[in-house]
């Protein structure tokens, strides 16, 4: 096991651990916890199937419509970020499910879309229903040279055992002045800053790290990245302020405002340019 005294992103020495069994360590300055119990990622088909239906109430290629919905918003910040020059080229995904994103990515103008995807059935359906270039392995096994303009990785990298040193890696499948496009988990949200109880009962036993905007930022300038947004990946006053209340709208508006501007949000997305 890794020399835990330090923290792994910034350093520091004020590691703490934040729960009674001693399995979530939290660094005080960076505000990163590692999970020290992470299991080993479960990946199976039904995932995508029964597993989704349980969570949110149909199957994931029935929530097609809102999947291609916000990745349309992902694909233009990352439109946003990069340069004139370089738009719509080639676009990696590292666990790209059943392609939707790709799919959108593809019908934006992004002319050399691919995968990579651990579930055979995602493969396959991405492969037969889009006909994108899937490679059906984890992505410790993606041995292709070749660099992109663009690289996303959605709730992806929190499963790795070693994040840093994956960020790292795949930055070195980026072009110069390419973009990496990644949602992850992340501390500075309501969840873990005001119901830190329900936060660690809810905590994804495969999650190996949750991030800050601040840790993130280390993390990216640290693998050779320059100019990084970040953006809430969902607005929810409802986890703050009961939706009976009177003022509910008023203050939906303004905790709009505080998140976009504070980054105050459970889940972050973060695009990063390569220098
Ligand atoms: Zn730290």
């Amino acid at each position: 096991m890794k020399n835990m005294n330090l923290c792994q992103i910034c350093s520091s020495e004020k590691m703490q651990f934040i729960d009674s069994r001693e399995n979530y360590l939290f660094c005080r300055k960076c505000r990163t916890v590692f999970y020290l119990n992470q299991s080993n990622p479960e990946y199976s088909d039904t995932y995508f199937t029964t597993d989704y239906r349980k969570q949110y109430g149909k199957t994931y290629a029935e929530d097609y419509d809102a999947i291609y919905k916000f990745s349309q918003t992902r694909i233009s910040r990352i439109e946003k970020i990069l340069p004139e020059k370089i738009k719509k080229s080639s676009l990696l995904e590292i666990g790209c499910a059943l392609g939707f994103f790709l799919k959108a990515a593809s019908d934006r103008g992004f002319r050399k879309c691919s995968g990579i995807e651990i579930s055979s059935y995602a493969s396959e359906y991405a492969r037969k229903n889009f006909g994108l270039k899937i490679e059906n392995i984890p992505y410790s096994e993606y041995s292709i040279s070749d660099k992109f303009d663009v690289i996303c990785a959605w709730y992806y990298f929190e499963h790795e055992r070693n994040v840093p040193e994956v960020i790292q890696k795949t930055a070195g499948r980026l072009k110069k002045n390419g973009v990496l496009a990644f949602s992850i988990p992340c501390t500075n949200g309501p969840m873990f800053l005001l119901n830190r109880e329900q936060w660690i009962k809810s905590h994804p036993e495969d999650h190996s790290m949750d991030f800050s905007p601040q840790s993130v930022r280390m993390l990216l300038r640290k693998s050779g990245f320059g100019k990084i947004r970040i953006y809430p990946a969902g607005i929810h006053p409802e986890r703050v302020f009961k939706r009976t209340l009177f003022l509910f709208p008023v203050l939906k508006f303004l905790y709009g405002i505080y998140s976009r501007l504070f980054k105050f949000s459970d889940t972050i997305e973060v695009y990063a340019l390569k220098k």
